[in-house]
């Protein structure tokens, strides 16, 4: 299943963000990516900067995965906690989860110096243990 299968649908789907035409001839590339999505296009943008060429295929919309549906809350916190990430994939994976999304994050501010449309506003950040107490974290 597809994400425009889905019951559920963002504001944001059914703005057109790309269009490609259908690839009609065979082509050589040096990296062929599949899927269109934040990731697929992420890895093509920083293998194009390193010079490779680089071929992105998707069966469907450009962008119109699961990145269709994102709220783009890009932020290095699990949203299971760390206490939970470690249990489950312990202390190392959890760190590289940290690496990986604080990597991310400066990347999306790499891409905005370099005038892709992005928008990213910093937003505190509460985290609320049951049952009442609320902690302000950044
Ligand atoms: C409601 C919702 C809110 C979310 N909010 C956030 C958020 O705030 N912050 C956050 O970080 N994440 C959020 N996420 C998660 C985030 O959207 C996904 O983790 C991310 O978009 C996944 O990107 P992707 O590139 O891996 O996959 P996708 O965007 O799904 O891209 C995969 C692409 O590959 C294509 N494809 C798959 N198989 C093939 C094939 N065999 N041949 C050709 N093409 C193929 C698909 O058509 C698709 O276009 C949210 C998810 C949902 C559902």
């Amino acid at each position: 299943m597809n994400a425009s299968d889905e019951r559920t649908r963002s504001l944001w789907m059914d703005v057109l963000v790309a269009d490609a035409p259908q690839l009609q001839k065979n082509i050589t590339a040096d990296t062929v990516v599949v899927g269109s999505g934040i990731a697929g296009l992420s890895v093509a943008y920083e293998l194009a900067l390193r010079g490779q060429k680089v071929v992105v295929i998707d069966r469907g919309r450009i962008a119109g995965g699961m990145t269709s549906r994102t709220t783009a809350h890009l932020t290095s916190q699990s949203d299971d906690g760390f206490e939970t990430l470690i249990r489950v994939r312990g202390l190392e994976g959890a760190k590289s989860f940290y690496e990986s999304h604080s990597a991310a994050m400066i990347a999306s501010k790499q891409y905005r110096r370099k005038k892709i449309s992005i928008v990213i506003s910093v937003a505190s950040t509460a985290i609320y243990s049951r049952p009442l107490a609320a902690r302000q974290v950044n």
